[in-house]
């Protein structure tokens, strides 16, 4: 019996019958978002190869699988399907054939059926290695482009935030939203492939992934950072005050930071013994204040501590300072740390700390909010043995705008 001819002209009933059943099948979600026919595109193509070599005797024609499958596996990349629902459509195709060509395969020589069992099941089978690999590809190669393409922003966006800030908080507005989609997405397929045991082959790829999120990431803070400069360059920041317990406070910062001192030989400790209990004060803006002061206490130190210190100075004043055993800030840098974009790169620096994404930013933005909430920022620090940047903020913060000042 010719099973050849049987597919032919039974593609139809079996496309129907399976696009019906992965619509059906509640662990293929990526269909929720597609029609019918949008799912069912490019299936009767690797239908009709396959039934164009069940009709040769050697099973090693297979061209014209390898190429409807590279293209199915494309569309599927494209529409969002996850590796797993790759799979799981083709174990139901596997299923409605054998289902619609019963009827037939019981009735040809046993030895014709098992010819066309097992031509059907090794070129099902070699179709989803085939998909596998497109999608794959596919994926990658446009991970690949983004990675390029984020390059180019990041430098066309510093370049545009050094020459000029017209339209500048505007433009960083446009870019974020896609730059969030962008991480979302790297960062999902990330996960995606490193639970995915078969896409072994895929694994060195998983570096340009890696670094793809990494651009992400800091031209996304870049922009934020950016943002929160202009804001203030604007007159538009503002500081909230409300009744805070300082001592939650600084544990929720502690609590926020601490991911970062995990793959490091840091020890993050903080004494809050002699903080005054409650301040009249912005959280959010202390929070923010604090993070960027940890932060780069961990980036610049290699090994040994991170201190958080809170004292209550007078009946008016409160304090706060962040020591580190890092690398320390030479005399002559002291002072322009505090500018916006100026990182200072030293012979101390590990290889590790200079290639650590920085945007010269943190202390500006700490500078200004210090400044805004009527506090001063002072630092101490020795090349070589570490830095001490302390905050001395009023008990009683005013409700400010930059136009108050
Ligand atoms: P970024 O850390 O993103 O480069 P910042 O404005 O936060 O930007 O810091 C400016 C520069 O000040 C950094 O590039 C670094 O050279 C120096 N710096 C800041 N904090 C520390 C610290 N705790 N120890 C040593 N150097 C520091």
């Amino acid at each position: 019996m010719d099973f050849s001819q049987v597919l032919h002209q039974k593609t139809n009933t079996i496309v129907e019958q399976w696009v019906t059943a992965v619509f059906d099948d509640q662990h293929i979600e990526a269909t929720n978002e597609l029609t019918f026919k949008e799912v069912r595109n490019s299936l009767p193509r690797v239908l009709q190869a396959l039934a164009t070599v069940l009709s040769e005797s050697e099973v090693s024609d297979l061209q014209t699988v390898v190429e409807a499958s590279l293209e199915h596996g494309k569309i599927r990349a494209e529409q969002g399907f996850e590796p797993a629902e790759i799979a799981r459509e083709y174990r139901l195709l596997r299923f409605v054939i054998f289902s619609v060509l019963e009827e037939d395969l019981v009735q040809a020589s046993a030895s014709d059926t098992l010819r066309a069992v097992r031509l059907i099941d090794t070129i099902i089978d070699e179709a989803i290695a085939r998909c596998f690999n497109s999608y794959t590809q596919g994926r990658l190669s446009e991970l690949e482009q983004l990675k390029g393409q984020l390059q180019l922003t990041n430098q066309e966006l510093t370049r545009l935030v050094r020459t000029s800030r017209d339209n500048l908080s505007q433009l960083a507005h446009e870019l974020k939203t896609p730059l969030t989609s962008i991480i979302g997405y790297a960062d999902l397929f990330l996960r995606q492939q490193q639970n995915q045991n078969k896409l072994k082959s895929a694994q060195p790829n998983l570096e340009n992934i890696e670094q793809v999120l990494r651009s992400g990431r800091l031209l996304l803070r870049l922009i934020n950072d950016t943002l929160e400069i202009s804001r203030y360059n604007a007159g538009q920041m503002t500081v909230q005050p409300i009744a805070v317990k300082v001592p939650e406070l600084l544990q929720t910062a502690i609590e926020m930071i601490h991911p970062l001192v995990k793959s490091k030989d840091l020890a993050l400790t903080m004494n809050c013994d002699r903080a005054p209990q409650e301040v009249w004060t912005d959280p959010l803006r202390v929070q923010q204040i604090l993070t960027n002061l940890l932060s780069n206490a961990i980036r610049y130190t290699v090994q040994g501590s991170v201190h958080l210190e809170c004292w209550q100075v007078s009946d008016h004043q409160w304090a706060l300072a962040v020591s580190d055993s890092g690398i320390g800030i030479a005399a002559t840098d002291q002072a322009r740390i505090f500018a916006p974009y100026v990182r200072v790169e030293t012979i101390t620096m590990s290889p590790e700390t200079k290639a650590s994404e920085g945007t010269g930013l943190g202390l500006a933005i700490v500078d200004q909010l210090v400044n805004l909430m009527q506090g001063e920022i002072k630092v101490e620090s020795k090349l070589g043995q570490g830095s001490i940047f302390t905050v001395y903020l009023p008990i009683n913060s005013k409700t400010t705008d930059l136009a108050s000042l």
